[in-house]
């Protein structure tokens, strides 16, 4: 057995890092895209199988080299078939990931962080406070893990940012997720199908636009009130809303498809007639789309969901004001793995079987 504590833990590497390490090996250039194959697109993890690799290589790596991803410790399912799931961390620690089943394809909802340090008022996640940024490896490897326990095909699931964390203040950790996810060799998602959620840090919206294949944007804005966005989002205060509105919008210039402002619905404090018309004039500004997320209640927080009518009534104003808007559905909510609730709350009630 290797000492797992010495040796370096391959998964996770770009396909440069493998580069250099073939090369330091006396190998040629092909080799790294192999092991880059093997570990990302074939989700094999003992070295000593990948047979495409002469044995003496094979050796090499195995004696310096461990392949570890996060591996599922525990999953609860929710009746709509909602699946949340504990994820072990190789370096240590734990998160959460999400599973969400629709008719065609699978929707995967991963975390960037253990815990998160913007501390939004109406989320639980913000409660567990800040412990650190996920690399690269821990972040695709919640995909592969995820990918393995559904089954879901290659090229069959979506994936979305929204578990625990703030990806944009993690931009490097994400940033190296997406050339691996992108990447042909590797998971070969389009980008279309990966969308970054963030409270909105317009230079870092800014440099994830700037990069070959920018992923969907989606912007949690909750209120477009300035004094209320403060005081239920107080991380992002220094945050100018011209400003978030301006990146939004370069973000979607040229794409096809618009960034999302996302609402997450509260009765009585972001869902009236002015809210719904200050929203209205963000989003033309931003010229982004909504999309009204249902409030996940817990007894921890002081907020309730906003009654159904209000909802509509509210995106029937977005609509009269030209505004695309569409309400989401809350998944998995019996579960506690809905938007908000990942917090670590009996996620490992239930193991799975082996
Ligand atoms: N930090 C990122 C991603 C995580 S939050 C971001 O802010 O976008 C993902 C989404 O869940 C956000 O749109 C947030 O507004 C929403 N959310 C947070 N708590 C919620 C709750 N209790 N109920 C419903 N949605 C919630």
């Amino acid at each position: 057995m290797p000492d797992i504590s010495a040796a370096r833990n391959l998964y996770g590497s770009a396909l440069a890092e493998l580069g250099a390490l073939v090369a330091s090996l006396g190998e040629p250039p092909y080799r790294a895209r192999q092991i880059f194959r093997a570990m990302y697109r074939r989700d094999a993890l003992v070295p000593a199988g990948w047979s495409d690799l002469p044995a003496g290589l094979r050796r090499r790596l195995s004696e310096r080299h461990v392949v570890r991803r996060p591996w599922v410790a525990g999953r609860r399912d929710a009746a709509d078939g909602t699946r949340k799931y504990l994820l072990d961390l190789p370096a240590g620690g734990q998160v959460e990931a999400v599973a969400i089943p629709a008719r065609e394809r699978w929707t995967f909802c991963i975390s960037s962080q253990i815990g998160c340090a913007f501390g939004c008022r109406f989320c639980m996640t913000a409660r567990l406070g800040f412990t650190r940024h996920l690399t690269p490896g821990e972040i695709v490897g919640q995909v592969a893990a995820l990918r393995a326990d559904t089954g879901a095909p290659h090229g069959a699931y979506n994936i979305v940012f929204m578990g625990m964390g703030e990806p944009l203040h993690n931009l490097r950790g994400v940033m190296g997720a997406l050339e691996i996810l992108l990447h042909p060799l590797g998971f070969a998602l389009r980008p279309r199908r990966i969308t970054v959620s963030t409270v909105g840090l317009p230079d870092r919206i800014a440099r994830l636009a700037s990069l070959p294949e920018p992923p969907r944007l989606a912007v949690s804005l909750v209120t477009a009130d300035p004094a209320l966005r403060r005081e239920l989002m107080p991380a992002a205060r220094a945050v100018r809303l011209e400003d978030l509105a301006a990146a939004i919008r370069a973000y979607g210039a040229g794409r096809r498809d618009r960034p999302t402002l996302e609402v997450v619905m509260l009765a009585g404090v972001n869902d009236g007639p002015s809210h719904a018309a200050a929203l209205a004039r963000f989003a033309r500004a931003a010229r982004a789309k909504v999309n009204l997320i249902e409030f996940n209640p817990t007894p921890e927080l002081p907020f309730r969901p906003s009654p159904e009518a209000r909802v509509h009534g509210f995106l029937r104003s977005l609509s009269r004001a030209g505004v695309v808007g569409t309400v989401r559905r809350s998944r998995g909510r019996d579960i506690d793995a809905a938007c908000g609730q990942l917090a670590f709350t009996g996620a490992a009630a239930e193991r799975p079987a082996r």
